[in-house]
This record gives C-alpha cells, structure tokens and sequence, in this order.
C-alpha cells in the first residue's frame, strides 16, 4: 500500500495524471483548471489498472476522480456495460451520471442510472438500446441482475461511491452479491470519506492489493466552511433557527433534520409563510425529488429541509449555509452534511452551524473529534431567549420572532 501526502500533489495539472488528450479537452471545456488534491493523487494510481481507495471527504472532487480513470478504460465502440458504480442514493446517482457525460464530452459516455422509485421500464429500454456505464444503488441493480435484464460479464471497472455509507444503510448483502457477478478480472475502486473496519473488510474480501489514497487526515471537512455550533432547548430550535436565518440571510440554505417526520414538521412551519421552501425526504416520490432539487439548483426555492439520506447526493454549488437542525448522530454524517456547503466550484465561502440540546454535548464533542477541531459557539447573543440554561425565563423574544417569520428576503422567490 503506498499513502500519497497532500503536499506532494498540489502543484500536478491535469497533463500529467495519464489520461488521454480526449480527457484533457473534457476537463477543460468543464472548467477544472488543476486537478484538486483527490484528483492529483488518484488519477495516476487509477490508470495504471489496480485497485484502489480513495479516502477522501466530500466536496472534494471526488467523483471526477474515479469518472476519468473509467472513462479511460471505456471502449465507446461497444454498448455494453463496462463500467458499474454503485452509490448509496439516487441522487447521488444523477451527479455521477452527469459527470460522467460532462467528462466524456465527443466521446459520449451512455450511462444509465438503476434506481428504485423511477419507472423499471425506462431502465430496461436503456440497458437494451445500449450503456457504456451502469449507474445504480445495489437494491435496483440486484433486482435488475435477478431478472436477466443486467449483465455484468463485460465489466471492467466497479466504483463503490461513498462505500462507509452504503454500509451504514445496509446495503452490504446486496454489494456482495453485486462484485460477485462481476468478472474477477476487472478493477476495483473504493471511495470512502471514512474507512471504518466494515469497509475494510469489504476492501479486504474483493480488492486486490489496493493501493490507498488517504487525504482525510488534512482536515475531514474542507476548509471553505466556517462550522459554529449554538446550544438551545429543543422547544426553542424552531425560534433559534428563526433568528440564525434573520442574522445570516443565507443565499441557499440545506436543514438537516434526524427523521423524516422532523422534516415535515419543520416543513409545515415555514410553508405556511413561505413560498421558497420544500423539503425532501425518502418517502416523497422519485419525481416529486427530482423536482425539488431541480428548483432547487436553479435558484428557485430558498431553503430545502431535508433527511441525511436524501440531502447528502445534494451538489448544489450555490448552497452557503447548512443548518444541522437535529445534530447528527453518526459524526460521519456531519462530515457528509457539511461537505454540501463550500463546495469547490462556489467561490464564496460556506457556514454550518449546528443546534446542540444541552443533553446533546456528547454528540458535539463527537463530531469534534472527528474533524479535529473545536467547534466555535454562533453568537446568538442578544437572543438569550434561544438558549439553554437559565436564560430560558425570557420567552417573550422568542414568541415574537416565531409568529413573524421577518425575513422578507425569503418571500421574494416565488416557486414556479
Ligand atoms: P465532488 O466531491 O465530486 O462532489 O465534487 C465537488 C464539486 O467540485 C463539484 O461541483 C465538481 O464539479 C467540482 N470539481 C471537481 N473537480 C474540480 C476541479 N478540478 N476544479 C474545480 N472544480 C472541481
């Protein structure tokens, strides 16, 4: 296993990663003007044809590091699957999609992405009229293995995205069943932004003495986000959250809340004021989804709440805040969360910040310790109404900013 610093990487451009002049005019027609420390340290290992892992945080680059090494072993004169990559939710799934189009540009990658929730119909005339990338979460792709619909004897590379996730969801029988159909002489990519002992065993079981690309020890969460955390009663979040959008007057922002119910919830307070809100989460309809994120990216809708599961495929460039609502409980999911602001391509900077109930400290110095820095308190000074402990007696400031939602900024954008 060779471990590549981040240092040594910085100054590599794209000529010299070993992808083809094809790959080049692609990288450049995007707009990626040098590979980012994911891409630098990735891309050469990749094209030699082993195996490898990538662990790197979201936000990254990520995805176009393992995309050009496949589109390099990608024969375009055939339309069978060559390629698979398997991620832990569909919307996640779209953004690969994407880049791999983006990045094949004259070549043009056939992709198909096997999700639950679309219609399978759509999946099959794909498949049958000819893909060069299969794209897919493991349920949908076992189904569509089972069925004879799915063939992967063609395949030379697998890419399992975010694998600590797919795991964490509970995907791992389908996972293994999945790189057992595929042909035992093929290339394998692991891209992690945390290798617990879970997926190293994965990795252990059908990877072939991968070489390991480990950028996460320079800071899990990148460096473009200013992160606080706020201490507040749980009946007071609603007013902290409030008054948080009253200071910060966020371009876009994502709220994460822990369950689906506490998305609605959330959901149902602001939309009875608000017009440029949605929300998503798992049990909304494949299209109502794609919808809301649609509007989403193009600016129409302010604020989107949603559940990890969904929010996490979220790559919305011009997202500059994101409010951890509920705290996560798995400190991973932070990094997954907050990974969604100060994206690369966004030139302004991003801000978390993450409501913590008094009973929740446990969870902050988690999630602290995880990305190896403290945590500074958002200044809600003046607003002791919000917070926790003795302060608590003053609850007339906080009616008041709870029934007036006054952030007018927030009623200019009306959702088509
Ligand atoms: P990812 O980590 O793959 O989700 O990528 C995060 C964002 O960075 C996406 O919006 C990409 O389009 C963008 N990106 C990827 N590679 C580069 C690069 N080399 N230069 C600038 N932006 C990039």
């Amino acid at each position: 296993m060779t471990t590549v610093s981040e240092e040594t990487r910085t100054q590599v451009r794209f000529e010299d990663l070993g992808i083809s002049q094809e790959s080049l005019e692609a990288v450049r027609s995007v707009g990626y003007e040098t590979p980012s420390p994911i891409q630098a340290a990735f891309i050469p290992v990749a094209v030699k044809g082993g195996d490898v892992i990538g662990q790197a945080r979201t936000g990254t680059g990520k995805t176009a590091a393992f995309v050009l090494p496949v589109l390099e072993r990608i024969d375009f004169a055939s339309a069978r699957p060559q390629a698979i990559v398997l991620v832990p939710t569909r919307e996640l799934c779209e953004q690969v999609g994407q880049e791999c189009r983006r990045l094949s540009t004259d070549r043009g990658c056939r992709t198909v992405v096997i999700v639950g929730g679309r219609p399978m119909r759509e999946q099959i005339d794909a498949l049958n009229r000819g893909v060069h990338v299969v794209i897919g979460t493991p349920g949908r792709v076992i189904d569509l293995i089972g069925r004879g619909i799915l063939r992967l004897d063609g395949v030379k590379v697998v890419v399992l995205d975010e694998a600590d996730r797919m795991l964490d969801i509970g995907f791992r029988p389908d996972i293994e069943k999945i790189l057992r159909r595929c042909p035992t002489e093929r290339q394998t990519f692991l891209l992690s932004a945390t290798v617990p002992p879970p997926v190293e065993r994965l990795a252990q079981r059908y990877m072939r003495n991968p070489d390991n690309i480990d950028l996460s020890s320079d800071g899990v969460t990148v460096d473009t986000i200013e992160q606080y955390y706020v201490t507040v009663d749980e009946d007071r979040k609603f007013g902290a959250l409030v008054r948080i959008l009253e200071l910060e007057r966020p371009n876009q922002v994502l709220v994460f809340t822990r369950t689906k119910r506490g998305s609605d919830k959330l959901y149902q307070r602001f939309a009875k004021r608000l017009s440029n809100v949605a929300m998503m989460h798992g049990d909304l309809q494949q299209n109502v989804r794609d919808r809301t994120l649609q509007k989403f990216r193009e600016g129409k809708l302010r604020m989107l709440i949603a559940t990890d599961v969904v929010g996490r495929g979220i790559d919305v460039s011009t997202v500059s805040h994101i409010i951890n609502y509920d705290i996560p409980e798995y400190h991973d999911d932070y990094v997954h969360r907050v990974g969604r602001t100060g994206r690369m391509s966004s030139s302004e900077k991003g801000v978390a910040i993450t409501l913590v109930t008094k009973e929740q400290g446990e969870l902050l110095t988690a999630i602290e310790m995880r990305i190896n820095k403290m945590l500074p308190e958002y200044d809600l000074s003046g607003y002791e109404a919000f917070r926790a402990g003795p302060a608590r007696k003053h609850v007339e400031p906080e009616r008041r900013v709870t029934h007036e939602i006054d952030f007018p900024e927030f009623s200019d954008l009306s959702v088509a």
